[in-house]
């Protein structure tokens, strides 16, 4: 697995501080407020795992299975399942966080603003991703809350994956080009 790495950029010590950084300013900005996290499953396992243990208020969470990538590609199509439905109709009098791994196009993060904002009921609805790609954007969005900004190449590592794996690395590091399969 470590030799398909062409790159480390961000290690584990620097991921785990930023999440740190990210909790404080969470649990600051929603005090006193019933915080659900909804995570878009699966990419963004891991960094939840590490972000709600640091976060220091009473929290609910769910997750949604949401896929836009094959491969290294974005398809540009926003799929949903049905637990999707299920959240919207529980979000009355909740504050929603929409937490993703990464940032690139953009449309899976306005698919999935758009989904819960047509639905009544939700106090408010931000976004935080651990990762934002510069410059990629066809989707007008961005995220409220944001780990690092990164340059736009193909990420694997702490959940995020090519092909179902690379997730388990605990450093995010930059794909060989051999690696990737046409
Ligand atoms: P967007 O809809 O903003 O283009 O992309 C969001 C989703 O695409 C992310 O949740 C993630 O699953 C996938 N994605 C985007 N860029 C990368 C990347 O560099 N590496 C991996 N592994 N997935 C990515
Ligand atoms: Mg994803």
């Amino acid at each position: 697995m470590l030799e398909d790495i062409d790159r480390i950029l961000l290690r584990e010590p620097d991921i785990q501080a930023r999440i740190e950084e990210l909790a404080f300013q969470i649990a600051r900005d929603y005090h006193a407020k019933d915080l659900t996290i909804v995570a878009l499953l699966n990419g963004s396992v891991f960094f939840l795992a590490d972000l709600l243990r640091r976060i220091a208020l009473p929290v609910h969470f769910t997750c949604l299975r949401v896929s836009s990538y094959e491969g290294d590609q974005s398809t540009g199509e926003v799929r949903f399942a049905q637990e999707a439905t299920d959240i919207a109709i529980n979000a009355a009098g909740r504050h929603l966080l929409i937490l993703d791994d990464i940032l690139d196009t953009g449309c899976t993060l306005q698919a999935v603003r758009a989904r819960f904002s047509d639905q009544p009921g939700a106090l408010s609805l931000k976004t935080c991703v651990l990762l934002k790609k510069s410059g990629t954007r066809t989707c007008p969005v961005e995220a409220d809350y944001w780990g690092f900004e990164i340059e736009n190449a193909f990420v694997v590592g702490y959940g995020l994956d090519y092909r179902d794996r690379y997730r388990n690395l605990p450093f995010i590091g930059i794909l060989k080009q051999s690696a990737i399969s046409s």
